[in-house]
């Protein structure tokens, strides 16, 4: 399994009586392309941040390519996830006075995976493939629409190959004519390079697109 949780329990970090998970058992296949949907607040976010080990499980165990994230410190949490998971967060993360090309390089100085090509033949083609025009690859992303800044992001959490990707409503912000092509060529980039992906979102208009579909409630025991 590419991802596998068991028993797990996450608590408002505040108010530890409420829970906003509570998973008994829920996995996800290599190669799979997993939509999970629901409405705000229901924990797609927090659902995303366990499973890359940005939160700590505290209760029950989680795998990601057969590894217990759940028994790792910090700081292996943090090496595993530059190593194996693109993170696409729903406001993007990217630092405004970069560029795209350093906004990319730099997350690839986190990963100690793979060769190290210079950026022309690994970042150039990532750009080009994403529709991100090269006119717009040296300004700083703060001077790029959201659409682009949108693009950017995805090529960032893709520079490192992971082999899963997780997106949380990364098209929240495009129209519809936009938000298909973009998962069009989101799916072409999972297919030919054999990843894994777990998108979340409110949208259930964009589940056509996946091969797995599920209402977070149906994973979820809190109601
Ligand atoms: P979604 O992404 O589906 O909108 P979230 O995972 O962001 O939902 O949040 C789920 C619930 O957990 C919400 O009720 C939210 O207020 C609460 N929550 C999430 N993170 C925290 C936090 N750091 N502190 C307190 N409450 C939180
Ligand atoms: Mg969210």
């Amino acid at each position: 399994m590419m991802i596998e949780l068991n028993g797990v329990s996450v608590t408002q970090p505040n108010a530890p009586e409420l829970s906003i998970l509570d998973i008994e058992n829920w996995s996800v296949d290599y190669r799979q392309t997993v939509f999970v949907h629901g409405p705000s607040g229901s924990g797609k976010s927090t659902l995303l941040n366990l499973v890359s080990g940005l939160l700590e499980c505290r209760e029950g165990s989680i795998s990601v390519l057969g590894e217990r994230l759940d028994q790792m410190s910090r700081r292996r949490r943090d090496r595993f996830r530059a190593n194996h998971i693109g993170y696409v967060f729903q406001r993007f993360n990217l630092v405004s006075y970069l560029n795209a090309i350093e906004n990319i390089e730099l997350a690839r100085s986190f990963s100690e995976r793979g060769d190290r090509k210079t950026s022309a033949d690994t970042i150039r083609p990532l750009l080009d493939s994403l529709n991100v025009a090269s006119r717009e690859w040296l300004k700083p992303v703060s001077q790029l629409s959201m659409g682009q800044q949108q693009r950017v992001a995805i090529a960032r959490a893709l520079v490192n190959r992971p082999e899963l990707l997780v997106a949380d409503e990364p098209t929240s912000s495009l129209d519809q004519d936009n938000r298909d092509t973009f998962l069009s060529v989101l799916m072409s980039i999972i297919e030919e390079h054999k990843m894994t992906l777990l998108f979340v979102s409110h949208d259930m208009g964009l589940a056509g697109h996946f091969t797995k579909v599920q209402a977070l409630n149906d994973i979820n025991r809190v109601v």
